[in-house]
């Protein structure tokens, strides 16, 4: 199927690229007056910033379409166009130039929730129910042992791993949420950063409306700073807060413009406990109270009814699967084949590392994938295209960026990796996507460029000192272990 589709596709967007980026070139895209005035012989308007090659372009556009042996221009964080290796090579000039050799080129994965400084409680309460891990492992040691410093390096080590593994954006919900930021705004990476609301004394709020308060503090900050940085609220749940707080949480990210991410429908608790309280289940109630008025990213709406998919498809509603952490879990296994089909936005998801234990999106394409085959036992469900898209275009779309990154199109910013298809794994390739599906993982990511800069060169990271967070997060982690052993030796 893959291979018809590349030869079906291939001429064309050859040809719309080429014009496209001429156009471009012709309107002088690129070109800062500062850059002509430092310049005694005025630079070549086809002298660009970079120009990534690949064996195969797979584009994730509208159409699918695949390029044999293309390349990508890239100028000023923007693709400035797309066509064949010979083409771009004969136009542009560029500064920096990648090899395509055994080379995949498609748009960075989106993961759409993550807890990313979690990753420094990878593993310390493993195989319990969600409220018992939650309420008497989780909630207690970040109120023990997280402070900014925590989030600081934790942060750092989850966009290691992340952009280790491809994925160049992610939308995170945790506290200390301008540590969190900084730590995107300096390692390169593309986030939405939620400010936690939560009913209870947290790492970095009292309650609910302290969080409230600080969150906009956070946004008043962020806002309109970096554009690789969205600021949002993330209330924590249906459980943790109550029907005023949620509505006011939703007040405050109307009066900014800004998104909300949340946990929507995750536990048979939590659907039960919407029922006892409000005599509706958790996307019900949401509904009655307007809270899908504004832009919504849903984390695991695994149990949501058959009443309420037309609603999250209605509201546009992002709903972000996240197969690891609901098998982990146990909290089931989301309808995805059928929110797909009722035209529900969705994306995928790690979680934190606590409930997952990694933050591999190759992992998580293929859970999402055989998850669903062995629910309906049908083998055609959720094919490698579609999870792709999830992955990519399909999560950019569910967190609100589908016109700016997800896939590899001219005018979109530069977010894109290079995947090494010479491992035996890859020996031989009859189907690009379903290789990249089935087969591949994050040591396969060769390169990543997020925004249109280099934060990997062949597996080398170049935006953080990975050397320095190993040290600062295992001297740290030695901490919360003595802690822990005298908390357990106490009991
Ligand atoms: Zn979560």
């Amino acid at each position: 199927m893959a291979a018809r589709e590349v030869t079906m596709t291939r001429i064309t967007s050859c040809f719309t690229s080429i014009f496209l980026a001429a156009f471009l070139a012709a309107c002088g895209a690129g070109e800062t007056p500062s850059e002509t005035a430092s310049t005694t012989t005025p630079a070549s308007e086809n002298d660009i910033d970079l120009i990534v090659n690949g064996s195969h372009i797979v584009t994730m556009d509208e159409v699918g379409t695949i390029i044999e042996n293309g390349a990508i221009a890239i100028d000023d964080g923007v693709i400035l166009a797309i066509g064949s290796g010979d083409e771009i090579t004969a136009k542009y000039s560029a500064a920096v130039t990648l090899d395509g050799e055994r080379r995949i080129v498609m748009p960075g994965i989106v993961n759409g929730h993550s807890h990313a400084a979690m990753t420094l409680l990878r593993g310390v309460a493993d195989d319990l129910a969600l409220m018992d891990w939650l309420q008497n492992y989780i909630f207690p040691a970040e109120v023990e042992f997280v402070d900014a410093e925590f989030v600081r390096i934790g942060t750092e080590l989850a966009c290691w791993e992340m952009i280790r593994g491809g994925t160049t954006t992610f939308v995170d919900m945790y506290y200390y949420p301008d540590t969190i930021a900084q730590v995107v705004e300096d390692c390169g990476m593309r986030a939405l950063i939620s400010a936690t609301v939560i009913d209870q004394r947290s790492p970095d709020a009292e309650n609910a409306d302290d969080g409230i308060r600080k969150g906009s503090g956070f946004i008043e900050r962020w806002q309109n700073r970096n554009s690789r940085i969205t600021p949002i609220f993330g209330p924590h749940a249906n459980y943790t807060l109550n029907a005023e707080q949620l509505a006011a949480t939703r007040d405050a990210a109307m009066k900014y413009g800004v998104p909300i991410s949340i946990h929507l429908s995750e536990s048979p608790f939590e659907v039960q406990n919407s029922q006892n309280t409000y005599g509706m289940t958790s996307i019900e109630h949401f509904e009655s109270i307007g809270f899908f008025e504004g832009p919504t990213i849903a984390a695991h709406v695994v149990w949501p009814t058959q009443e309420e998919i037309p609603i999250l498809a209605e509201r546009r509603v992002g709903v972000i699967h996240n197969p690891t952490s609901n098998m982990k879990i146990a909290s089931g296994i989301a309808p995805i084949t059928e929110m797909l089909e009722a035209g529900v936005l969705v994306g995928l998801g790690t979680d934190g590392a606590a409930s997952n234990n990694d933050l591999d999106m190759w992992e998580e394409m293929r859970l999402a994938a055989f998850l669903q085959k062995v629910d309906r036992m049908d083998p055609t469900a959720i094919p490698a295209t579609t999870v792709l898209r999830m992955a990519t275009s399909g999560g950019a779309t569910a967190i609100g960026l589908g016109d700016t990154i997800g896939s590899l199109e001219v005018g979109k910013r530069a977010d894109l990796i290079q995947v090494a298809f010479e491992d035996v794994h890859h020996v031989p390739t009859y189907d690009v996507v379903s290789h990249l599906v089935y087969v591949s993982d994050e040591q396969d990511v060769a390169s990543v460029i997020i925004d249109g800069k280099v934060v990997m060169l062949e597996r080398k990271i170049t935006s953080i000192d990975t050397e320095r967070v190993a040290e600062e997060a295992t001297a740290l982690a030695a901490r919360i272990q003595a802690a822990l052993n005298e908390r357990n030796q106490a009991n």
